[in-house]
Parts: structure tokens; C-alpha cells; sequence
């Protein structure tokens, strides 16, 4: 805050509270807003009825405000006279017109500018919490890929829930999301499964993860994609699968200390090209990951900042050819002065599931 020359942070709805509190606030109609001057005592406006939720310690005031107050007037006498307030960058819209109608002397900017390069670079005990959340999809991954997971004859939203049910079991404590795409519906790279039924000789690409909690109630987030088949691949995918193989390989190689982002997709997106399959690819390489699933850094064409030891981030190209099938590998990876350091270590050749 002193080097952006903030003088009070205003954290509501979003992962920016609970990345630095435990608690996270309801994402509803009341407000809950952590005001943290830069100097003097953090305090938490928060409902009343949402007070006894506080459960972590606290390095901040508790202020509760009962049902006939308006929350916004206390926020406001709170910022006092602060002239720039950093506002978390998912807070509702009506709090901060509400915050400016009360007092429009005052310069409003993203919290992001603040809580980005925090979150961005993760200490080793992040770093040890996202490779728990990593190894329990890998977990999970393995059994689809040993064919322990039915398939054939079921629903893509059977075997989504089937994965949520399993990223629970393995220890999450919420499911993100859990992509099945048969077939065809795999070239949509965010398909929601739906009732179409697994058959033989197809592709089928899940993609799948949670929010693992600790103690402290911070959740770090599991990302993880790998592709099966169910029967004999055919060639055409084959020969696709085998450049997927070596790019996202290349990808993961490239991710260093220093390496500009866009290298990093540029690896990857150099040999799907070269085989031909360039326009085929049609998003970036990946996203940072932390207590939300996507978060900075972006892995993406345009992003010249080098990586940060300690960035933790998703390294996932795909090749999705429309009306006839999709594929994506996708691996959690952490930039560190030794290299990079996959977290998933679960095997990354097709599968092939009889
Ligand atoms: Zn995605
Ligand atoms: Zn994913
Ligand atoms: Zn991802």
C-alpha cells in the first residue's frame, strides 16, 4: 500500500478477504467489507447475523451492524479522510456508487493493484498447499486412466459427478468444476457435460478440480486435464495427441525463472503450428492458480513480465478441431530457481481404456 500510495484497502465479495483473513464474505445482498488503513487497525464491517462466522483469529476488529443500519455510512466515516482507496475488484458495483455518492473527493482504484503482486507469488507453504490439492486429482486421474472410472454407456454429467464426488473424497473441501467432453463435444474447450452417452472408440477429455482447505480455512485450488479413449485411438487423433504431447512437454520445459509468459505459450504453440494445427489451438497456454483458480499470471501472447519464482500457474494448450474431436494436457506448474516444478505427476500419454 505505501509503494502504490494507498491509504486504505476496502475488501469485500471475492478471494482477496479470505487470502488474507480465512474468512470469506457471503456473496449476497449485505455487506461485509474489511476496511485496512495503511496504518492503524483493520476492521471488519460485517452483518450481525454473520458475525458468530468469524471463526479464524483475527488480526482485525470485528464491527457488526444490525438490520435498520446502513452499512455504508459506517464504511464511510471509517475512511474518514482517506483521498485514495484501493476496492476489491469484485466488490458489488452498488457499493462503491454507494461510497462515491457519499463522498466523491476520493480516488477509487482496483485492489488489484495491491493484492495482485501478494497473491501472485506464493510463499513454499502455498507452493506445498496447491501440490496436496495437485496430488489428489493426480489421484483421481490415475483411476480414469486405469479404466477404474466407468465410462462407456454412461453420461458425460454421470461421470462429472463421479469426479466431484471424488475430488471431495480426496480431500477438497468445494468442486470448481469437472469438464467431460465425449467425442465432438471435446473441440468446445469449456463444454458442460451433458446427457450425451460415452461410446466406444471416442475421446473423452475431463478436466477437473476443488478448493482444498486448511485450518486457517484458505482454500488452494486443484486444475487438471487429461484425455482417454475408449478403444483404439484412430490415427487422425493419434498424430494430434502426439504434437499436444511434445507442446505442452515444450511448455512446461520453458517455464523458468525470468522466461517472459508469452515464451512459455510461444514454446508449445511453435510445434502445434508447425504440425499444422495452429489455428486449431484457440486459447492461451494457461493461468496463474492460487485460492482462486484463475488468477495472475496469464500465460498468454502479449505478457512480456518474466516469471517470478513462486508464480504458480496452469500450462494447458489443446487442439480442438470442430465437429470432430478435442484434446488438451494440462498440469499445474511453479517457476522455481531450480526449474520449473510440476506439481501433477500423473502420467501424460492418452490412455487407452477397453
Ligand atoms: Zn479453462
Ligand atoms: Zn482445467
Ligand atoms: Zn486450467
Amino acid at each position: 500500500m505505501v509503494d502504490q500510495g494507498v491509504d486504505v484497502l476496502l475488501l469485500s465479495v471475492g478471494a482477496d478477504l479470505p487470502y488474507l483473513t480465512g474468512y470469506g464474505a457471503m456473496p449476497l445482498e449485505r455487506l461485509t467489507m474489511l476496511v485496512l488503513p495503511r496504518d492503524g487497525e483493520a476492521k471488519l464491517v460485517i452483518p450481525e447475523l454473520e458475525a458468530s462466522l468469524v471463526d479464524v483469529q483475527p488480526e482485525f476488529a470485528l464491527h457488526a451492524w444490525g438490520e435498520t443500519e446502513d452499512p455504508l455510512n459506517i464504511v464511510d466515516d471509517m475512511l474518514g479522510s482517506a483521498s485514495t482507496v484501493a476496492i476489491g475488484d469484485t466488490t458489488w458495483a452498488r457499493f462503491l456508487v454507494g461510497l462515491i455518492e457519499r463522498n466523491d473527493e476520493r480516488t477509487f482504484r482496483n485492489a488489484s493493484d495491491v493484492m495482485t503482486p501478494l497473491r501472485a507469488v506464493k510463499t513454499p507453504d502455498e507452493i506445498e498447499r496447491l501440490r496436496a490439492a495437485s496430488h489428489a486429482v493426480d489421484r483421481i486421474a490415475a483411476r480414469l486412466q486405469a479404466g477404474e472410472i466407468p465410462l462407456v454407456g454412461q453420461t458425460e454429467a454421470q461421470v462429472s459427478a463421479e469426479l466431484g464426488r471424488q475430488i471431495l473424497e480426496e480431500g477438497h473441501g468445494k468442486v470448481n468444476f469437472a469438464i467431460v467432453a465425449a467425442g465432438e463435444n471435446a473441440a468446445s474447450p469449456h463444454h458442460h457435460a451433458g446427457d450425451r452417452v460415452i461410446r466406444e472408440n471416442e475421446g473423452v477429455l475431463c478436466d477437473f478440480g476443488g478448493t482444498m482447505f486448511g485450518d486457517d480455512g484458505i482454500g488452494y485450488c486443484s486444475d487438471l486435464t487429461r484425455c482417454v479413449y475408449t478403444g483404439e485411438p484412430t490415427a487422425e487423433f493419434s498424430e494430434a495427441y502426439d504434437v499436444l504431447f511434445e507442446a505442452q512437454a515444450a511448455s512446461v520445459a520453458a517455464a523458468t525463472v525470468g522466461t517472459p509468459a508469452q515464451d512459455v505459450d510461444r514454446a508449445g504453440r511453435e510445434i502445434i503450428s508447425a504440425a499444422g494445427y495452429g489455428e486449431y489451438f484457440i486459447h492461451r497456454t494457461g493461468h496463474g492458480i492460487g485460492v482462486e483458480a484463475h488468477e495472475e499470471p496469464y500465460i498468454v501472447e502479449g505478457n512480456r513480465d518474466g516469471l517470478a519464482a513462486g508464480n504458480a500457474f496452469s500450462v494447458e494448450p489443446g487442439i480442438y478441431v470442430p465437429g470432430r474431436f478435442g484434446m488438451r494436457i494440462e498440469d499445474i506448474v511453479v517457476a522455481a530457481d531450480e526449474g520449473p516444478d510440476p506439481l501433477n505427476q500423473v502420467d501424460h500419454h492418452l490412455a487407452v481404456i477397453n
